[in-house]
């Protein structure tokens, strides 16, 4: 077994709203598939570990440490606690072929928005590489389970019903979209905000808990500082 296989404890289920991924500064590009619908897009699905608090792959545990010294600076390194896994296996590349008649799906619903390249095949890849790797799970089986836990709940329908719909002037209660989401899905999410072109803070991505098999939602645990206002925007897409 590879080290970093299997072993975590529960699952990111990471999905993007686009229309906060496309105003930024950076802007966006759409995939050679057309432009994505309205509606979140899946990012990842990332196993990570129940003990880190860190928004970071790595926690220094004590940083004191590694300002005091090159001695103590090379024993704060070893006792690094790593809050997730990744790339855990460099053999494993994603095989198209493997997850072919998941294809249509996931290109409805994991879409890539960089202008890197127009293909989604190539953000699959990588996210199959840096965390799929990490799962325990073959290929199709992993992309499957993301595809399933998406299909669930439609988090734009969620936030519509709770009166959140994508404007470009409104702004909404950060509690009111958590509780929206934990309400319809019976788990606490964490979010995640960017900032558009002129600065405002907008929802950008929410981070759905997942238990190790990868089918039940649980509420996270780990706070998350998220960059997010007490009242952020949704902008349309
Ligand atoms: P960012 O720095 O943009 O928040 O994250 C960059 C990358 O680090 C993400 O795309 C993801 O691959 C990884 N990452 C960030 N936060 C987490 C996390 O909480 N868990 C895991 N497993 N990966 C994360
Ligand atoms: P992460 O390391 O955050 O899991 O993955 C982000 C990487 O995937 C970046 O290198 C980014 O260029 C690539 N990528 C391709 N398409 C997308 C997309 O639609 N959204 C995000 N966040 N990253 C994408």
């Amino acid at each position: 077994l590879v080290a970093g296989v299997a072993d975590f404890d529960f699952f990111y289920l990471v999905q993007q709203w686009p229309g906060s991924f496309c105003d930024t500064q950076t802007g966006c590009c759409f995939p050679d598939t057309g432009k994505p619908a309205p509606e979140f897009g899946i990012h990842g699905l990332w196993p990570n570990y129940a003990k880190c608090r860190a928004a970071g792959p790595e926690l220094v545990e004590d940083v004191a440490m590694v300002v005091d010294g090159t001695t103590a600076a090379v024993d704060a390194v070893e006792r690094r606690q790593k809050c997730w896994p990744e790339n855990c296996d460099d053999r494993n590349p994603l095989k198209p072929w493997e997850i072919k008649d998941l294809v249509a799906e996931l290109d409805a619903n994991w879409p890539t928005l960089s202008c890197k390249s127009g293909r989604s095949m190539e953000f699959w890849s990588y996210e199959w590489k840096k965390h799929g790797t990490c799962s325990g799970m073959g290929q199709h089986e992993y992309f499957a389970a993301a595809l399933e836990l998406k299909k669930r709940h439609s988090l734009a329908a969620i936030l519509a019903d709770a009166g959140v719909v994508p404007s470009d002037n409104e702004s909404y209660f950060l509690s009111s979209i958590r509780d929206a989401i934990a309400g319809a899905t019976g788990a606490v999410p964490n979010l995640e905000c960017n900032r558009d072109a002129s600065g405002e803070t907008q929802l950008f991505q929410v981070y759905q808990c997942v238990d190790r098999s990868a089918k039940k939602l649980v509420d996270c645990q780990l706070p998350m500082q998220g960059k997010c206002r007490d009242r952020v925007k949704l902008p349309t897409f």
